[in-house]
């Protein structure tokens, strides 16, 4: 046996976390894509039997009171809050990333001109948006509508050089905690006080670290932050996201899709509206609650785990993958851009290679599933909840095989 798989051996014997593995529906794949869609605890079909045949089946409309329905989102969202560091209140779940990033970035535009928009929209002179040039699609998409919306210009910029171009035009700045290609960590608490000191908003996206690494959201004094929990989250395909809203913003947090489930009175069936107070405001209508009360019971998996542990285990692992890969990958043959530097890393590790999308396929063939980023981009997630040192040693070996 090699060096590494003896030390892989070893590691995985004294992982505190190695017990959480049998927690979820596991086979011998090595599952390397987290990142893209957590794996599926084992306890959640069960649960959302009872759910479908019990709560919907024979309850029915009961199931909104008796069943916790109407306030899953709420409860859901105080399920989350400790994993990124928010106090009870601050999160909603529901809705996708992408309109929850809508929600967030408009409203925190209106918050920083003061709570005004339309005619007045210049009244602070703030009309700037900075976006994160290397954002996930999807969040830059909106931006620029978001943009048109509340008539302010949108300046891209990768996220190092955001503090250069802020100042008294910044209204509202959203920035990836991580980047989904490369797997850089940003530096959210040194980004947020920059934004703060040009009197501008901080919205993060936490796609790829709720669940990988601690974020401190209340720590560090983010105004509003969006992610979605079915990647390290493991809430399961399309499964609802989550809006999170510093405690001294939720009086002024002015939704740009107010419905009647962000009503002060939502039965009150009244033609006005009255924003509700504290995190319900950020709902909009019905909840989507199959997938809602899925994601609720897979977050029973984090019972009794810390995400300092899962950090520790994220960090030695990638660590671990990257000397495995060194070691068996012929030099050259594939670059990393994941960095090296811990404060500067997530959960995920990318490897540029060229033919990424074949080799890819042909890892997948072989059982270790990871996947591929145009143009030439090889993304292997870690999730530490389940994914083992063994795992990462095989991957590597494999991977050196399928470009021999
Ligand atoms: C995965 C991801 C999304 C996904 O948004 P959806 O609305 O759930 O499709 C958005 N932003 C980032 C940064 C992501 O990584």
């Amino acid at each position: 046996m090699s060096d590494l798989r003896a030390e892989a051996e070893a590691l995985d014997a004294r992982d505190e976390l190695g017990g959480k593995r049998k927690e979820f529906v596991l086979d011998d794949t090595v599952y390397l894509d987290g990142n893209s869609l957590g794996a599926l605890p084992a306890h959640v079909p069960e649960r959302v039997a009872d759910v479908i045949t019990r709560q919907w089946g024979s309850l029915r409309i009961r199931s909104w009171d008796e069943s916790g329905w109407w306030t899953a989102p709420e409860r859901i969202g105080d399920r989350i809050a400790p994993l990124v560091g928010a106090g009870p209140g601050r999160i909603v779940v529901g809705d996708s990333t992408s309109v929850n990033v809508f929600k967030a970035l408009v409203a925190a535009v209106r918050i920083a001109r003061g709570g005004t928009d339309g005619p007045d929209a210049t009244v602070g002179g703030r009309d700037e948006i900075v976006v994160d040039a290397t954002t996930f699609p999807t969040d830059g998409y909106i931006a620029q509508s978001a943009a048109r919306l509340t008539g302010c210009r949108l300046l891209p910029a990768a996220p190092a050089d955001v503090p250069g171009v802020l100042g008294e035009r910044t209204a509202a700045v959203l920035l990836n905690h991580a980047d989904y290609r490369t797997g850089r960590l940003h530096d959210l608490p040194g980004l947020t006080a920059a934004v703060h000191a040009a009197g501008a908003l901080a919205v993060w996206d936490l796609c790829h670290t709720a669940g990988a690494l601690p974020v401190g959201l209340d720590e560090h004094g983010v105004d509003l932050a969006v992610g979605c929990t079915y990647k390290y989250l493991n809430g399961g395909p399309g499964s609802p996201a989550y809006l999170y809203v510093r405690e001294g913003l939720q009086d002024r947090f002015d939704s740009p899709l107010p419905g009647w489930n962000s009503h002060a009175e939502p039965f009150g069936m009244r033609p006005d509206f009255e924003a509700a107070q504290g995190a319900p405001r950020g709902r909009v209508g019905t909840p989507d609650i199959l997938s809602m009360l899925a994601l609720e019971a897979s977050l029973d998996v984090w019972d009794g785990v810390g995400v300092a542990e899962v950090r520790a285990k994220s960090l030695a692992l990638t660590d671990f993958f990257l000397r495995c890969v060194e070691a068996y990958v012929p030099q050259g043959r594939v670059e990393s851009l994941t960095p090296v530097a811990h404060a500067e890393r997530g959960s995920q590790v990318a490897l540029r290679c060229p033919g990424a999308g074949d080799v890819m396929r042909r890892l997948v063939e072989r059982g270790v599933v990871g996947d591929y980023r145009a143009p030439d981009v090889l993304r292997f997630g870690f999730t530490p909840l389940y994914v083992s040192f063994a795992d990462a040693e095989r991957a590597a070996r494999v991977l050196a095989d399928t470009l021999d």
